[in-house]
């Protein structure tokens, strides 16, 4: 098929923002992308509380200063604390304290995601991106094995093949092209089920808190509360508990909700006064892997190429920077024609970066008590500060060899089990990536 009779040249399945960043990049360097979105943002969504690497992404697409403007509570720091942990007594992991280098402000925001992803989709159409909204891709078209474009449809019946040179997926955890090709696969350490809503008159921290990540542990295996602080007083408040924990509750919802906040001193005192603003927002079955990132023709981004439990907010990352390294590697493949090795190096960057995050996330619940040690200790607390920064995707240097003899907070876990002797997650030096 001749370039002219293409629909575009690269087809992006969903419009958050994984898709809405790969369709500006695409469109600001003359690339012809077609994004199609199956809502009609605003749309709501799950995933508010950002990591400070996302600034690096945000500004290569000349975001930032968008972000900047929009209000959205600015977020220092994030904090934890325990069941019984006297009130406001917090681990205290101010950002600011282990910046990444190159980033142009060491904060980062909690985002009513409905209102940043409308922004951030109507940005890719600035930059050139056409946009559909209100459409569903139905199915990814292959011939000779090859993704040559999608069937897309409308609530009022209209239907149409559309062609493109790449297909990529950004459909978030529907996972449409994993799904189509068998790929996916449940993660068995995680199972968890989460529960949020906006709520009202919810506590404020002191003034030193304001805008704090703040984390509540509840005493049950791989739980945890949040409270982030949104626009007009508003606060996202939710609970991530183990999904066999709600179905042997015999519960609703509500009452489930209050049971779990509850079991922590400090989250039953910001909450003595909550009023619940919206319905209750439920999440299930969300932890999977995907084999394989890219193939002839297709690509995944974001949710779509995998997703692992939340607690460390890396999924805005995780969908940002598969965006730029999709973004390149298209270019690549374009340029060169070489879409093999491009595509591999592809799937091998954004899988150790996603392994590093995987794996702290898993240290993390492990080894709770230890890593909080770890946290307050003034040798080894710029480490997890640095983990909590995002970018973990190489040539940046979360991850190092086994034969790494520089410090790293994690070398006293040697019997845990997680990939290597020594713990793979450090040091974490400068950054050489991303711009
Ligand atoms: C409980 C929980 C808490 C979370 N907390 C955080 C957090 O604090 N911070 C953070 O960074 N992340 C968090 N996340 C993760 C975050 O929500 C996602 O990682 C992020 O939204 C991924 O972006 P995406 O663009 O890949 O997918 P999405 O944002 O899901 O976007 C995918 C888009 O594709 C569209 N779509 C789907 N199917 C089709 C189709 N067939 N045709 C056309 N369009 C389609 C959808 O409508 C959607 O708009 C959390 C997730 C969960 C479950």
């Amino acid at each position: 098929m001749s370039e002219q009779t293409l629909d575009a040249d690269v087809i992006i399945i969903g419009g958050g923002p994984a898709g809405a960043t790969l369709g500006t990049l695409l469109g600001q360097n003359g690339r012809r992308a077609l994004i199609i979105e199956k809502d009609i943002h605003p749309r709501d969504h799950v995933g508010e509380s950002l990591v400070p690497s996302t600034n690096l992404v945000f500004d290569r697409i000349g975001f930032l200063p968008k972000l900047n403007d929009a209000g959205f509570v600015p977020k220092p720091g994030t904090c934890w604390n325990g069941p019984r942990s006297p009130l406001w007594k917090f681990v205290e992991l101010p950002l600011f304290e282990e910046p990444l280098e190159g980033n142009p402000q060491p904060w980062t925001f909690h985002v009513e995601r409905d209102a940043m992803d409308t922004m951030l989709l109507r940005h890719a159409h600035d930059n050139g991106a056409k946009v559909l909204q209100g459409v569903k891709v139905t199915d990814v078209i292959f011939e000779d094995d090859r993704a040559v474009g999608v069937r897309a449809q409308a609530a009022d019946g209209w239907e149409r093949d559309l062609r493109a040179k790449f297909v990529v997926d950004a459909s978030g955890r529907r996972c449409m092209m994993a799904s189509k090709l068998k790929l996916k696969r449940k993660d068995r350490s995680f199972n968890q089920f989460c529960i949020y809503s906006w709520f009202r008159n919810v506590e404020r921290p002191p003034q030193r808190l304001y805008g704090w990540g703040l984390f509540y542990f509840i005493g049950l295996n791989q739980a945890w509360g949040w409270q982030f602080p949104l626009r007009e007083g508003r606060e996202s408040v939710g609970v991530v508990v183990d999904k066999e924990d709600f179905q042997k509750s015999g519960v609703d919802e509500d009452e489930f909700f209050n049971l779990l906040v509850g079991r922590s001193k400090q989250f039953a005192h910001v909450m003595r006064n909550a009023e619940r603003i919206r319905p209750y927002w439920v999440e299930g079955d969300y932890s999977y892997k995907v084999d394989r990132y890219a193939g002839p023709g297709w690509l995944m981004i974001g949710d779509a190429l995998r997703f692992v439990d939340p607690i460390f907010s890396s999924g805005v990352d995780v969908a940002l920077f598969s965006a730029l390294y999709a973004y390149e590697a298209i270019d690549e493949v374009m340029r060169t024609g070489n879409e093999q090795k491009v595509l591999d190096a592809f799937h091998t960057r954004i899988d150790t970066g996603v392994d590093s995050w995987y794996d702290t996330i898993r240290l993390f619940y492990k080894l709770q008590n230890l890593l909080t040690r770890y946290a307050v200790h003034p040798k080894w607390r710029r480490y997890i500060i640095r983990a909590l920064q995002g970018a973990p995707y190489p040539p940046s240097v979360w991850r190092t060899t086994k034969s790494c003899r520089q410090p790293c907070w994690a070398r006293t876990t040697r019997s845990c089990g997680i990939r290597t002797a020594c713990c793979g997650h450090g040091p974490w030096t400068p950054r050489r990536t991303a711009r």
